[in-house]
């Protein structure tokens, strides 16, 4: 039976959105690539909107849930994070809201991995050097060298999905791996590598033994040669493990000289003039960045000093930005997918009903 539900969308989220077309929703979606105004979203939602599809852009809060008072039956958010939805506020209203936990994993892992290869074994200046002409001999060690990353100790910090994917990408490249999470340790998952580190010894596939444990926050960052952050944004009061400038300058202060810091997680989590000070006072060697306490990284950013292009990456919020990862219709593979399979779980009522039940519903406590 065709479905009368009204959704609008605040971004163009690709193909997926047909499988609404086909269920005979009414689908409306703001097609400028650029984030639509607060004002718009008031808007529709005033409306009478049933479902909103969202992304980290769009800052869901009371005003939206008020403008939505009795007509808003679900947010459906097009990423793992959600930081840009008030929580308390959805849970106030009584409106769950979704994310895509999970189908977003590998990517994001392995690209947290190739962002540590990039400013590891500088394959951008390296590239440059090459584009730009300056190839004019091979040498040894002219004009520079990179590190290696086989082999090399790496700290996790955040041992959840993504850290765990990281965690396992690190392993297959022989490394040490420090982790650190207050809040989950998942001591079984690093049995389980630990097991595959021994057996691929004992098989001669790696030469040297490597190893995984759980450390300190202070242990990780004084002993590891690279540091990859994999925590959610948390901010004072948020959590008893607030995550808001994790990396500041005592934090960076204790990471060795030689070390290189990769972020995929939230930008506020690094303090970026903190960090811009630790690369230019040379506290740390480098830093590859995925996220930005401002998105898109403002043009006045320090992290744009010309003296850091070629120990500084910037990316632009690109982790998860794989074909499949963004866009499958598949709830199983797709963030699109997920996205949409949480909006139609919620409005037609699936899992009898019950949000609690609803596997990509995130504010059960509010049911
Ligand atoms: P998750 O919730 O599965 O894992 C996060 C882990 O961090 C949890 O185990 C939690 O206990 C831990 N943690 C909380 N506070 C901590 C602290 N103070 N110190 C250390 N660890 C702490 O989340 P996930 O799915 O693995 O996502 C991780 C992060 O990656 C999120 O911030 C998410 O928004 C971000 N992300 C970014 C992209 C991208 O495109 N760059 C893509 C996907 C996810």
């Amino acid at each position: 039976m065709p479905h009368s539900f009204r959704v609008f969308a605040t971004c163009d989220i690709g193909p997926a959105l047909d499988v609404l077309r086909k269920r005979g929703y009414q689908l409306e979606v703001y097609s400028d690539p650029k984030a639509p105004p607060k004002t718009l979203i008031l808007e529709k939602v005033r409306s009478g909107v049933d479902g909103l599809i969202t992304t980290l852009r769009d800052q869901i809060d009371a005003e939206v849930f008020e403008a939505g008072k009795g007509t808003l039956k679900v947010v459906a958010q097009l990423a793992v994070g959600f930081d840009n939805i008030n929580r308390a506020d959805a849970n106030r209203y009584h409106v769950p809201f979704t994310n895509t936990a999970d189908v977003l994993t590998e990517a994001t892992a392995e690209f947290a991995f190739f962002m540590l290869g990039a400013v590891a074994r500088k394959l951008w200046t390296a590239e440059h050097l090459t584009r730009d002409n300056q190839w004019g001999f091979w040498h040894p060690y002219l004009p520079f060298l990179g590190d290696e990353v086989t082999g090399k100790t790496i700290a996790i910090i955040g041992t959840g999905r993504i850290g765990l994917a990281m965690i396992k990408k690190c392993a297959g490249f022989d490394m040490n791996i420090l982790c650190y999470d207050p809040a989950y340790q998942n001591h079984e998952y690093a049995k389980s590598i630990q097991e595959m580190m021994d057996l691929r010894h004992a098989r001669g596939i790696q030469k040297e033994k490597t190893w995984i444990k759980y450390v300190s926050f202070d242990e990780a960052l004084g002993q590891a040669d690279f540091v990859s952050v994999h925590v959610p944004l948390l901010r004072q009061g948020d959590s008893d493990t607030p995550t808001y400038h994790l990396f500041g300058e005592r934090t960076l202060r204790r990471m060795k000289s030689s070390a290189l810091l990769v972020n995929t997680s939230r930008g506020p989590v690094v303090d970026e003039a903190a960090l811009a000070k630790a690369l230019r006072e040379n506290w740390i060697a480098g830093a590859a960045l995925d996220v930005y306490e401002k998105e898109p990284l403002p043009a006045d950013s320090p992290l744009r000093d010309p003296a850091l292009e070629d120990r500084c990456r910037l990316f632009p919020h690109f982790a998860s930005a794989g074909q499949i990862t963004r866009l499958s219709a598949d709830p199983d593979k797709g963030m699109a997918g997920r996205c949409v399979q949480g909006l139609i779980d919620v409005l037609e009522g699936n899992y009898g009903g019950d949000p609690k039940k609803m596997p990509y519903v995130v504010n059960k406590e509010a049911f």
